[in-house]
């Protein structure tokens, strides 16, 4: 199993380094070319005006949502997630646009740039997730057939899947704990 981790900007050695722990062949993703023969995509946190810019013009954009659509399954954080939405509330960059998701970008606000928070998330079981936000995006609204994972005490959707795309508002590869990476790579052996 490969699993590449897309490397134009932000938190992608995080990411490696968890698959590397799970045992899994870890790649980072620059150029088209090196998405070939990848069992899944991970495209992390960063900013995601920077991340979109540097997709289009290394055109990864159009060759990761062929990919994605052919059934490739795809994990984003944070700024990964806002390009995974379909609609962002002030994006002024071309998303991926997969995901039957709205998302608002910054959307804690000043006072609430980064916290942490201990996350509900039942499909990872009952003991909490630490969940790390930084200037994070929240879930607006979901569509079709998003599945949501987890939720502030608030009600805000921060956590979400829809088939084998999962988009979180954290930050998982900052923390110790491997579950959601691990839930990841449960998507991609899961049949059709
Ligand atoms: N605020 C960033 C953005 O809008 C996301 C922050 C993050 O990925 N930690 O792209």
């Amino acid at each position: 199993m490969k699993i590449g981790v897309l490397a134009s900007q932000g938190a992608f050695r995080e990411h490696i380094e968890k698959l590397r722990q799970l045992g899994v062949e870890a790649m980072p993703v620059r150029m088209p070319e090196e998405l070939k023969g990848l069992d899944g995509l991970i495209i992390p946190g960063g900013e995601s005006t920077s991340i979109g810019r540097l997709m289009r013009d290394y055109k990864l954009t159009q060759a990761i949502r062929n990919m994605v659509k052919k059934g490739m399954p795809v994990f984003g954080t944070c700024a990964g997630m806002i390009l995974l939405a379909r609609e962002s509330t002030d994006a002024s960059f071309e998303s991926l646009g997969l995901m039957d998701i709205t998302v608002r970008r910054n959307a804690f606000g000043r006072q609430r740039e980064s916290f942490e928070t201990e996350l509900n998330v039942p499909v990872l079981g009952k003991k909490p997730f630490p969940g790390v936000f930084i200037r994070a995006p929240l879930i607006e609204q979901v569509d079709g057939n998003v599945e949501v994972l987890a939720r502030l005490a608030d009600g805000t959707i921060v956590a979400a899947r829809e088939d084998k795309m999962l988009a979180l508002a954290f930050h998982p590869e900052l923390t110790d704990d491997l579950r959601f990476h691990q839930y990841f790579l449960r998507l991609l052996s899961e049949k059709e």
